[in-house]
């Protein structure tokens, strides 16, 4: 059997199936063709050694804003998506109905990264940092929004609505409720950015149905998780056991470690956890899915637990199919090869938090489709090199 590559001897760590050891995967036609203990390299043009490093399902990045040039705080998507490790990035509404459009085309068809969306509510999407998308409640149409949704539904997996109040003004409860109604029509998740909000936490939660997701979930921002005495808020837990989600979305002020440490403490934890990675936080504190996955391997969590949260957890959070997130024989090759640092690492909150760490999982090599994709290729000067402090 004649293979366009073979990954030799790496740990494979797919948390979906289970597999954690030894193994070599061999790529052909852009797919995976093997994994198993042993495969043969000799007629094979391309190895990646992978002795001493992992390799993991291609990351998924549930919570992205790569809609450049357009969305005020949008990056480009492949410096920071498949040349660290992440293979389906899902920008989580920088892009509304006026704009899906030009994003799907320009960007979505354009990168190599594998680039879906949850579609603002706000017809602008996150066009401006000063003026709110909703801060105007006629931007948020739901025919508008339902009817962009279906002419791209190969790419929309859901809605997005942020709540907080320079964002929507006293328009939050109207804003959650629109989204709710695409969301219904579309049969599909809505995700709600919170923090700082006019209304309190519990009155969103209490509208949230099974699936939905809540985004920002550990911010140190006020109307949170936490009640005044550091506890768990109780329509949290409500919502947890009815099958809503808490994810991460770190972003430039939405994670704070004394958060997720209290709610670890108490018992709750992410459902997923993804980046927010944008511009105002590449070079930190986020800098990317990696980085921000490792702050869990920090809080406790073992590298499979972790890493499932940045892979099938997601995929399985915006009914992406089966194989995405996971290693499967005849899949697309997307997989990542990192490896796991070890040595005094310094991690930062979105609060200026820090907190010393010992394992830092760093991207070395991605596969997109069988394709190589190496961060020191990276055409992006900020992201070359390393930019943790040690
Ligand atoms: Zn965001």
């Amino acid at each position: 059997m004649t293979y366009d590559l073979v990954i030799k001897n790496g740990t494979v760590i797919d948390p979906a199936q289970g597999v954690h050891g030894k193994k070599d995967i061999a790529v052909a036609g852009g797919k995976i063709a093997a994994i198993e203990d042993y495969v043969s390299d000799g007629d094979t043009h391309d190895v990646i050694e992978a002795d001493g490093l992992l390799v993991t399902p291609g990351l998924v990045d549930l919570h992205v804003h790569v809609w450049w040039g357009v969305a005020h705080l949008a990056i480009e998507a492949d410096p920071v998506c498949v040349y660290r490790g992440v293979t389906t990035a899902i920008d989580a509404g920088s892009s509304g109905a006026n704009t899906i459009a030009g994003f799907n085309r320009y960007v979505m068809d354009a990168v190599d990264t594998r680039v879906l969306a949850f579609l603002h509510i706000s017809g602008m999407g996150q066009l401006d940092n000063d003026i709110g998308e909703l801060e105007d409640i006629r931007w948020a149409r739901v025919e508008r929004a339902v009817e962009a949704a279906k002419l791209h539904s190969d790419v929309i997996v859901g809605i997005k609505v942020r709540l907080t109040d320079n964002i929507v003004g006293n328009n939050d409860m109207v804003a959650l409720d629109r989204a709710l109604e695409a969301g219904a029509e579309l049969n599909k998740p809505v995700m709600i950015h919170i923090g700082g909000s006019v209304h309190d936490f519990d009155e969103f939660l209490e509208k949230l149905r099974p699936g939905d997701i809540v985004t920002h979930s550990f911010t140190g921002n006020p109307h949170g998780i936490l009640d005044n005495n550091n506890k768990v808020i109780d329509a949290a837990w409500d919502a947890m056991k009815r099958g809503i989600i808490f994810d991460v979305g770190h972003g430039a002020g939405s994670f704070s470690f004394p958060v997720a440490e209290a709610c670890q403490e108490q018992g709750l934890g992410p459902g997923t956890v993804s980046s927010d990675v944008h511009r105002y936080n590449l070079r930190g504190p986020v800098y990317d899915l990696m980085t921000t996955l490792s702050k869990y391997i920090y809080l406790g969590y073992s590298i499979d637990d972790a890493l499932a949260l940045g892979t099938s957890k997601p995929s399985a959070a915006v009914g992406l199919p089966d194989h995405i997130g996971t290693l499967t024989v005849g899949a697309d090759a997307d997989i990542a090869v990192a490896q796991l640092r070890e040595g005094p690492v310094t991690f930062t909150d979105a609060k200026g938090n820090e907190r010393a760490g010992n394992q830092l999982l760093v991207p070395v090599e991605t596969l997109r489709k069988g394709r190589r994709f190496n961060p020191i290729h990276s055409t992006h000067p900020d992201l070359i090199g390393q930019p943790h402090k040690h």
